[in-house]
């Protein structure tokens, strides 16, 4: 498996497994855990989660996936915007590895910007980096603008930007993925095949059957090809698993890369970052 480099010098394999939604069904609960063990013997070892999803319930369930396992495992938390505080943040962190069952954060991301000034976030972060509660620290969300501001008030030490990045959603391929690529600060590419909706596109699903493949398999591929490019799909049952690890071996022809160009093309100008 390729690996991305965070630019602290850590290096993680550069497919990893997202978990929003999981938890939500508790009919789907035991295939999700299992998805996401599966990911782990199969080497998709970065696990992204968030207090956010299913309302802390997705990092309990990843608590569950993990335990026994912790050291296999790069995990990744985020804190709501109002919690990225002086004082709200080490609280927010705190539940958090109480949910996950664990004494550590892998990488810990300000999930998106809210009122809490970006300056104030990064010595918050800085803070638990010192306590040992979280390893490393990021943003998510967060276009040019913000990114400059966050180098300009103390956050160099900044990991990764986590972003909305697939190829129906192109446009921080103008700017900000190159900003963050001058700074070797790779991009975790978060809904990788747009919530599955991607998967339905006729000329995908075209180029797949044409050389045995899944459409899922080539918008991963495609997203793998690119350096500093960490997606992070979500995958709530082993099949799935299966298929998005394998997508980790699929190259793409330059005729290929250049068809998924005709198909959905690149920005021509800059663009607002989108989120979901
Ligand atoms: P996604 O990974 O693009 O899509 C997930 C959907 O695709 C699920 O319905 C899943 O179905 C399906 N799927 C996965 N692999 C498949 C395959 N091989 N074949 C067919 N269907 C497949 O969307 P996402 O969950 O929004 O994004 C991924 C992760 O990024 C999240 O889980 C979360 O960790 C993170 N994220 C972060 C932010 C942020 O603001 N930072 C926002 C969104 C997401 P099954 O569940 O049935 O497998």
């Amino acid at each position: 498996m390729k690996t991305i480099r965070f630019p602290d010098g850590t290096a993680v394999p550069a497919l990893g497994q997202g978990t929003w939604m999981m938890a939500e069904d508790p009919a789907r609960r035991s295939d999700e855990i299992a998805a996401l063990r599966e990911g782990l013997s199969l080497g998709l070892t970065l696990i992204d989660t968030a207090e956010m999803y299913a309302d802390g319930e997705s990092e309990r369930l990843v608590g569950e996936a993990i335990a026994g396992r912790r050291d296999e495992v790069f995990l990744v938390g985020k804190a709501y915007p109002q919690n990225a505080s002086r004082d709200r943040l080490p609280r927010a962190c705190e539940a958090s590895l109480d949910r996950l069952g664990t004494d550590r954060l892998d990488l810990y991301l300000l999930h998106w910007r809210g009122g809490v000034p970006l300056a104030e976030t990064v010595a918050a972060m800085e803070r638990l980096v010192a306590a040992g509660k979280i390893l490393r620290w990021g943003v998510s969300n967060l276009d040019v603008d913000d990114m400059t501001e966050l180098a300009e008030c103390g956050g160099e030490r900044c990991q990764t930007d986590q972003i909305l990045y697939n190829l129906t959603r192109r446009g921080p391929e103008y700017d900000l993925m190159p900003w963050l690529a001058r700074r070797g600060m790779p991009v975790m590419a978060y809904s990788p095949v747009e919530q599955g909706r991607l998967l339905a596109h006729r000329g995908l699903i075209e180029m797949a059957a044409a050389r045995d493949a899944t459409p899922a398999q080539i918008a991963l591929a495609w997203l793998l090809a690119q350096n500093g490019i960490l997606p992070i799909p979500k995958a709530g049952s082993v099949a799935h698993v299966w298929e998005n690890r394998a997508a980790a071996d699929v190259t793409l022809s330059d005729a290929e890369r250049r068809r998924l160009d005709d198909l959905f093309p690149p920005p021509r100008g800059p663009e607002p970052l989108a989120m979901l």
